[in-house]
């Protein structure tokens, strides 16, 4: 059982192995994106937005900084093999930027930790950055937000044996990993005092020390909790209700509202056109959720 666990903590460390779709040994192989049912996404090639400083520069420039999660399968995964990026905040970088005239290889991605994004949004590091990133008001002071383009909850992950946990009310005494600069983990520092928090820079950290036996529990957005139990279904395990509201913003600097607003636009046209739903299909519907109706748009007002 232990050397079991620590064939899969290393499986997990190493993404190459499972972004190429390979099980443990004898079972099916895993189910990741679906490249070949991807939206092709139309380039609009006459796009203008003098107003917005952040694009003015990346057209001068030539190519666009999107700042993104490389860890968090279906969601934002990084192949270590190819150096490609995939996944449904993939996806939702591609349609937006398309939408704002750049085509894919003038696209490049940034990997950015939870911690980070305020800074290298305020830095100018990154144009816009699409990582499961929660829209709230204490960000919002620091950050634009375009968006919402989905909702998810805090749930937590624990091992497939575990038996004394099933919700946030049995952590008292428990060691719960999240990440540094992560909502999830600030609820459970402030909602669930008992429970002792452990913060590393990425949730993919965590799952390693769950599965070392190293921590009790994981806990962040079910969206990305479920993407490391379908990789290893046999090891961990979601538990329990959602206790919180995660609605996903596109971050972008928060002076630029021209940005701001011409990136709910084209989450607005990519919704109606039904490129969302087909990227939400094709990547993160493959960890078992079926397709919700996308959040309607919040445009709040420059300020
Ligand atoms: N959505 C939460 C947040 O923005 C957790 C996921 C993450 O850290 O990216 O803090």
């Amino acid at each position: 059982m232990r050397l079991h666990r620590t064939i899969a903590a290393l499986a997990l460390g190493g993404l190459a192995f499972l972004a190429a779709g390979c099980g443990k040994e004898g079972s099916p192989p895993i189910k990741g994106p679906q490249p070949d049912q991807l939206p092709v996404y139309q380039v609009d090639e006459n796009f203008s937005l003098p107003s917005s400083p952040t694009w003015k520069k990346a057209k001068s420039r030539g190519n666009l900084v999107v700042g993104v999660k490389d860890d968090q399968p279906y969601l934002g995964e990084k192949d270590p093999a190819t150096g490609a990026y995939s996944g449904f905040d993939i996806e939702i970088a591609k349609m937006t930027s398309a939408s704002l005239g750049f085509a894919p290889d003038t696209v490049d991605f940034r990997t950015i930790a939870s911690a980070n994004r305020e800074t290298a949004l305020q830095n100018g590091q990154i144009d816009y950055y699409v990582g499961t990133y929660t829209i709230n008001d204490m960000r919002k002071k620091l950050v634009g937000f375009a968006g919402p383009y989905y909702v998810a909850g805090q749930r937590l992950l624990v091992r497939a044996d575990e038996r004394s946990i099933r919700g946030p009310q049995d952590l008292a005494g428990k060691k719960v990993c999240s990440a540094s600069g992560s909502t999830p983990l600030q609820r459970i520092q402030e909602d669930y005092p008992q429970a002792e928090a452990i913060a590393y820079d990425t949730y993919s950290v965590c799952v390693d020390n769950l599965l070392t036996l190293q921590v009790d529990a994981v806990t962040t957005d079910d969206t990305i909790l479920l993407g490391y139990a379908a990789k290893v279904p046999d090891e961990l395990r979601v538990v329990g209700k959602a206790f919180s509201k995660e609605p996903y913003g596109i971050g972008v600097i928060r002076s630029d509202n021209a940005l701001r607003f011409a990136i709910d636009d084209a989450l607005e046209a990519n919704e109606k056109n039904g490129n969302w739903n087909k990227a939400y299909q094709a990547t993160l519907g493959q960890s078992g959720v079926p397709a919700p109706a996308p959040p309607p748009i919040d445009r709040y007002p420059a300020n």
